[in-house]
């Protein structure tokens, strides 16, 4: 959770649409984290709205994990000139100038 903001967003979907509340915040100050009311085991439908919901990606649906989230990922074909350098950069095993 370290890329969780504390927003919220993820709270009031699961509480309010979802109507679940299987998670909410815990302690105050410095100390605030996103986990099941009073730390208890998770009590979750795995509907995946806080996943969808949550802006910073600390939230990701395990299948997904370390692969960044797709609508932010775009392939791009890269130039000849780029493809020649990183083709000349692998080959060397040092970067080139
Ligand atoms: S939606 Fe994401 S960033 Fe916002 S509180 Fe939940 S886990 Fe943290």
């Amino acid at each position: 959770m370290e890329k969780c903001i504390l927003c919220g967003r993820c709270v009031k979907v699961c509480d309010e649409v979802q109507g679940v509340g299987a998670i909410d915040y815990a302690y105050k100050g410095f100390g605030t984290k996103i986990c099941p009311p009073f730390e208890r085991d998770l009590d979750c439908e795995f509907c995946g709205q806080c996943v969808s919901i949550c802006p910073t990606g600390a939230l990701v649906a395990k299948p997904s994990l370390c692969k960044g989230r797709t609508r932010d990922v775009r392939r791009v074909r890269p130039s000849a000139l780029l493809r020649l350098r990183l083709r000349r950069h692998l080959r060397c095993g040092s970067r080139t100038r």
